[in-house]
């Protein structure tokens, strides 16, 4: 077979991502208050709290802002959005949803089934994440899914971010694997698809949302299930 090591992306590609924080969030809503402070309802500020992650996430991504930064900016200019200048509480509100947030444990239809396959056709099972260390590996325990991996490669680990060459490198290393023998899988055509091409591995677009990708896939699946006829 052509392929020896399967890179995953973990946010939005095994586990859900959106639903697991708007799970989160709406905890957070009730936890402090926010409908009490002239918010609104759950969906206005869960929306606005969307297009700022969304904004802050790529800014994040180009080198602009740092982690930290990312972290709490995003309850900041949501609050602002609603005339609350609180940065006490956007950081509190940080805090707690990054605690919660990896606790959270829905992942997408077949994520456990395809792992399985794969696993038993003796791939070896890697991920390749611009997440936060430490919130990766708990969301990796709250799913149940860490012990399908081998490596396990963060932006924090390898000093780098997708798409950039360099952490689509450092987890090729790591596996002791060749560009020709590795393939990403994963649901962002920037970082995913163009990061993992630029560093000559094929790659595997993951579009649950029907969403247009310039970025030439390897492939293209609508779930999870369909790597079966690739791999
Ligand atoms: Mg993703």
């Amino acid at each position: 077979m052509k392929y020896k090591h399967i890179f995953f992306d973990l946010d939005h590609t095994l586990w859900d991502f959106d639903a697991n924080a708007e799970e989160s969030l709406t905890e957070l809503y009730g936890y402090f208050r926010l409908e009490s402070m002239a918010i609104g309802s759950f969906s206005q500020f869960y929306q606005i709290y969307l297009n700022h992650n969304k904004l802050l996430w790529s800014r994040y991504e180009k080198g602009y802002i740092s982690v930290e930064e990312l972290k709490w900016r995003r309850m900041w200019r949501t609050l602002l959005d609603f005339k609350i200048a609180d940065e006490k509480l956007a950081k509190d509100m940080s805090e707690y949803f990054l605690q919660l947030l990896p606790t959270k444990k829905k992942v997408f239809d077949y994520t456990y089934e395809i792992l399985e396959y794969l696993t038993d056709k003796n791939y070896s099972l890697h991920l390749i994440t611009n997440g936060f260390e430490k919130t990766q590996r708990l969301k990796l325990n709250s799913s149940d899914l860490l012990k399908y991996f081998t490596h396990i490669v963060t932006s924090e680990c390898s000093n780098s971010v997708k798409p950039k060459k360099e952490i689509f490198e450092f987890a090729l290393n790591k596996a002791k694997c060749k560009n020709e023998e590795g393939i990403m899988i994963g649901d962002n055509p920037e970082a995913d698809i163009f990061g993992a091409l630029n560093a000559g591995m094929d790659a595997v677009f993951v579009n649950y949302t029907n969403e247009k990708c310039d970025t030439f896939p390897t492939y293209t699946i609508k779930n999870l299930k369909e790597l079966e006829t690739i791999l």
